[in-house]
């Protein structure tokens, strides 16, 4: 079976800067593969180059068998890979209702199963993004992506700079998407929760993958040498 994502050494620059040497990640169908390093490792980098939001990039991407490496953004959106991205980005003047309908694509996520996996976004519709907390923002840039109907959920730091008791809500609802079936690529700093959520980890040094494999073979020692921790 072919992955659902796959990039083969995958390198990436910011102008003459490169910031990515050589990224290679294996996605399956249904899974949820963590990507994790300390800070500045291309995590994020990585993420754009996947969604070509950093069009400098070399090696070989592919989603559902097709090489993507080339197509703008708005293609590998419409095939399938739904980035919520960090700093969350949610349009500030438009209403939740208007953020949400404005990526909506046919498929089982609509409006109303939005507002039940977060029903505080049912509560605050016809409120202006910027108007909400971080955690609603989260939580509608979550949804603007899911109304996207994606095959690939992309999530960059969705936690950061949350109150614990939303983090917790944030990842109750990553945890219903993982058991829907939903393939998801994450990056977050919470390795305790991103461990019990991930079929498989990929590290990350200086712009490299360094080691991959399943969540419970990430041992002490690994996580002591490339997450700090
Ligand atoms: P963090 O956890 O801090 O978000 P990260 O693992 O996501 O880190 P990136 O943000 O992808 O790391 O950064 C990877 C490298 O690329 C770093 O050396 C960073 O300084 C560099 N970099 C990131 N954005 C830019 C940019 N816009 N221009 C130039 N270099 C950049």
């Amino acid at each position: 079976m072919n992955p659902l994502l796959s990039l083969k050494d995958v390198t990436a620059f910011y102008g003459v800067s490169q910031a990515l040497f050589g990224v290679n990640i294996t996605l399956n169908q249904g899974e949820v593969v963590a990507l994790m390093g300390r800070n500045g490792m291309g995590k994020t980098t990585t993420i754009h180059t996947i969604c070509r939001l950093l069009p400098h990039s070399d090696g070989i991407i592919t989603f559902k068998g097709t090489d993507i490496s080339t197509l703008p953004s708005y293609k590998i959106a419409q095939m399938g890979v739904g980035l919520v991205p960090e700093g969350r980005r949610c349009f500030p003047n438009l209403t939740v209702k208007e953020n949400l309908i404005a990526t909506a694509r046919k498929g089982e996520w609509e409006l109303m199963s939005v507002i039940d996996l977060f029903p505080r976004l049912g509560e605050r519709e016809g409120q202006f993004a910027n108007t909400l907390s971080g955690g609603e923002q989260q939580m509608l840039a979550i949804g603007r992506a899911l109304m996207t109907n994606p095959t690939l959920l992309i999530l960059d730091e969705a936690t950061e700079g949350l109150a614990p008791v939303v983090r917790q809500e944030i990842w109750a609802a990553v945890s219903t998407l993982k058991h829907a079936g939903l393939s998801i690529l994450i990056v977050d700093k919470s390795l305790k929760e991103l461990l019990r959520i991930a079929d498989k980890c990929v590290l990350l040094e200086k712009g490299e993958s360094v080691w991959a494999g399943v969540a419970k073979e990430l041992t002490p020692a690994l996580c002591d040498r490339y997450l700090g921790v």
